[in-house]
């Protein structure tokens, strides 16, 4: 599962765990972005950051673990480099690449994208806000593409960090443990 994680939040989690559970997954490999692509127009925290974050919020579970192939790789991320890394890390895996709906709407737009089929099957999360997404379905490979509907949690990344920067709560909206990392490293307050 790729992502910024800026910070991980509760809607990351139960996607994971949903798509776990669906395709009885041995492992999710959470892979924090490195300088996502996407995003050069906003301050991304630091990878470090996000990677612990990362480690931190799935730590108790014993079918996720964190990789740090984007975060190592110089660079912005590719959606195909992550795929190339991790398929030579485990050549036997058969890969799923889980994202969001919303991401899974541009995925044609990605770098290198009949590769990518040929490398992982992906699966898009639904989410709140994104049920009036158009996906190009026919445009897909229908046997390399699987929309999943995982349970409703109207949670963002970009929500944490303005409720954090207007000093507003995020218990409950990611876990505990990433409550406290933001405050002890002072996460999104813009100062
Ligand atoms: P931001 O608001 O900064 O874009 P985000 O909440 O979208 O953050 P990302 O790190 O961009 O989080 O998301 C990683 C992947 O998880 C994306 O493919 C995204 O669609 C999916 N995702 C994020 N939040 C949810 C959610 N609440 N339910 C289902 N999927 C989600
Ligand atoms: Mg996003």
């Amino acid at each position: 599962m790729g992502g910024t994680f800026d910070p991980i939040h509760h809607g990351h989690l139960v996607a994971a765990s949903e798509v776990q559970a669906y395709f009885d997954l041995d492992e999710v490999v959470f892979v924090p972005t490195g300088q996502p692509w996407q995003k050069l127009d906003r301050e991304v925290s630091p990878a470090e950051d996000r990677y612990l974050m990362t480690v931190i919020a799935t730590a108790s579970n014993p079918r996720f673990s964190v990789s740090r192939v984007d975060i190592d790789r110089p660079g912005p991320t590719y959606t195909i480099d992550t795929l190339r890394d991790l398929s030579g890390l485990f050549p036997d895996a058969e890969l799923f690449f889980i994202t969001g709906a919303d991401a899974l709407a541009q995925i044609l737009t990605w770098r290198d994208v009949d590769e990518m089929f040929k490398l992982a099957q992906f699966v898009g999360c639904t989410r709140p806000g994104t049920e009036s997404l158009e996906l190009p379905l026919d445009k897909l490979p229908p046997d390399r593409v699987t929309l999943l509907e995982v349970p409703a949690l109207a949670i963002s990344s970009t929500e944490c960090r303005r409720r954090v920067a207007k000093g507003n709560p995020t218990w409950y909206l990611v876990p505990d443990g990433i409550v406290q990392y933001i405050a002890k490293r002072d996460l999104y307050t813009n100062h």
